[in-house]
């Protein structure tokens, strides 16, 4: 039996616009009306921060309002950059740190995220530290090694204490946004080693708190298989969190697991 919550983000990275974001965000509050035992959020591009929080707040929604990247730095000539403060200011309650795009695509290295990482737990908010090894990492079996390096690595300098406002999304890159699922063996196999990880750095009784949920092409049809392993508390969704009726199904399989873990 696990206290975890079981946590699904929807991670809308670079779509959406003022009008389909609203939709999107109407739908996803009216679909989950009525279903606990779930935390969930969703992760708007910054423009729509504030749109997307007057629609939660308005309905009274109990989904969180999350940003997909922040940075370390508090404010000055970082052109482009966008601050915690910012950030909380608009209602932000959790935060992507190392999401794989940024990693793979923008050069974000494993200290960058961890200052990252830091900062939004310093400020008070929740983290969603991302991990995952490339194809060519788990061809050549080098998945353990570089998922621990980068957990390692992103909670440097964090303490035990923070376990309940951290998450960690094991996201294999080669099956983000390509269809291809993990086996639900694969994702607890992965997990497992990351708790493991997790009760070496923080003490068994923190890394029992620590949710650690998985992200990588998750589809309604496959989500209960993946939430029904021990390790696995829930998701983060790129692709299916654009639609309001698959996302929320997903977020219906996470708060079943959890009644019969
Ligand atoms: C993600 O962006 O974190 C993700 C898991 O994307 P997708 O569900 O599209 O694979």
């Amino acid at each position: 039996m696990t206290d975890r919550r079981p946590f699904v983000g929807g991670n809308w990275k670079m779509n959406t616009n003022r009008t389909t974001g609203s939709d999107l965000a109407r739908g996803v509050t009216d679909g989950l009306i009525g279903v606990d035992g779930v935390e969930t959020a969703v992760f708007p591009p910054f423009p729509y921060l504030l749109t997307v929080r007057a629609i939660l707040r308005d309905r009274g929604s109990s989904v969180r309002l999350g940003a997909q990247d922040n940075a370390f730095q508090n404010d000055g000539a970082f052109t482009g950059e966008v601050s915690l403060a910012m950030l909380k200011d608009c209602g932000t309650q959790v935060v992507l740190c190392g999401h794989s795009e940024r990693r793979h695509v923008l050069g974000e290295k494993d200290e960058t995220v961890n200052r990252k990482l830091r900062a939004v737990l310093e400020a008070g908010l929740e983290g969603v530290l991302c991990v995952g090894e490339t194809l060519d990492e788990r061809t050549a079996g080098h998945q353990d090694i570089v998922t621990a390096r980068q957990v390692r690595t992103g909670l440097a300098d964090i303490p035990a204490s923070v376990a309940d406002r951290l998450i960690i999304a094991y996201e294999p890159v080669w099956a983000i946004g390509t269809g291809k699922t993990a086996t639900p063996q694969d994702a607890q196999e992965a997990h497992s080693q990351i708790r493991q990880l997790l009760a070496r750095l923080f003490g068994p009784d923190s890394a029992n708190r620590v949710r650690i949920i998985y992200g990588g092409s998750l589809k309604p049809d496959i989500a209960a298989a993946i939430f029904a392993q021990p390790d696995v508390d829930g998701g983060l969704v790129g692709g299916a969190s654009l639609n309001a009726a698959d996302f929320v199904a997903i977020c219906k399989a996470a708060a079943a697991s959890a009644r019969g873990k």
